[in-house]
């Protein structure tokens, strides 16, 4: 059964993206410097779309870094002014999202870790009732593809046409290659049920490591999702969250260049 949402695609709202769409920037904003040198070295390869970072972070364990909050979204607003970039980060709550829109973010994300919330979920797309700014989904860490689906239509249902997917991988309990099994099989099941969503893969996620990057981007690419989200950072392995699977900005673009767009037949 093919789902109807009301859908605007990637280029409508990333008007200044090719195909592949890159979004790169940390796991999480760490210092106004990080952030600015991050962007501004990101920004001179000329193959980023938009700007990422963590603001608020949702850590496994307390007492780990859980974000800059407040304080951070001024460091990507003047990464955005510095750069030209549009910025996108992680909301999962309303107060997250009024604190954006104050901040001038251009595009929200919904984690994995809220995706699985129905409630947090609404609270989102209440909170954007009337407001016309671009979210993507991630989807839920556990492998519930209606899940997913229903935090796109409960943001659909709210008046965001500017929507679209992020394939992040799900936790499985099997020990393989990937920190977050790919299950390449509901992305592909989420395209044929939304023919018009524009889907994003999260290599750095699924790999949990940085030599996997590459390979994973160019599988999604053949799998004819929109584009990736990379996180890459000044000195990854001095990272504070993250750490083992962002690259540099020279390495971003190496892998950029690295990937081809295969035309697809239908
Ligand atoms: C992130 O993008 O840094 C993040 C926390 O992602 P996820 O929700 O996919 O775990
Ligand atoms: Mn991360």
């Amino acid at each position: 059964m093919k789902n109807v949402l009301q859908l605007q695609s990637i280029s409508t709202w990333l008007p200044t993206a090719s195909k592949p769409v890159i979004i790169s920037g940390p796991c999480s904003a760490e210092t106004e410097d990080q952030m600015i040198t991050t962007a501004k070295q990101l920004a001179a390869t000329g193959k980023v779309h938009a700007l990422r970072a963590g603001i608020w972070k949702p850590r496994t364990r307390p007492g780990q870094y859980e974000g800059a909050g407040e304080e951070g979204l001024k460091w990507l607003a003047q990464a955005k002014k510095e750069t030209g970039l549009p910025i996108t980060t992680e909301v999962a709550n309303a107060a997250h999202v009024n604190a954006c829109l104050k901040a001038g973010v251009d595009i929200l994300w919904i984690g994995a870790r809220t995706t699985v919330n129905p409630f947090s979920v609404q609270e989102i797309a209440d909170a954007l009732k009337g407001v016309d700014i671009p979210v993507m989904v991630k989807n839920p860490i556990n492998p519930d593809l209606e899940l997913w689906i229903g935090g796109l239509e409960r943001l659909n249902k709210a008046g965001i046409t500017k929507l679209a997917a992020i394939h992040r991988g799900f936790s499985s309990f099997e020990k393989g290659p990937f920190r977050n099994a790919p299950m390449w099989d509901l992305g592909i099941e989420l395209k044929t049920r939304i023919p018009d969503l524009d889907i994003i893969c999260d290599p750095s996620h699924i790999a949990g490591n940085r030599e996997l990057i590459a390979m994973i981007s160019q599988k999604a690419l053949d799998l004819d999702m929109a584009g990736v989200m990379i996180e890459s950072h000044i000195n990854p392995d001095a990272a504070w969250s993250d750490a083992k699977q962002q690259v540099t900005p020279a390495v971003l673009g190496k892998i950029v260049d690295s990937l081809v767009v295969r035309s697809v037949s239908s």
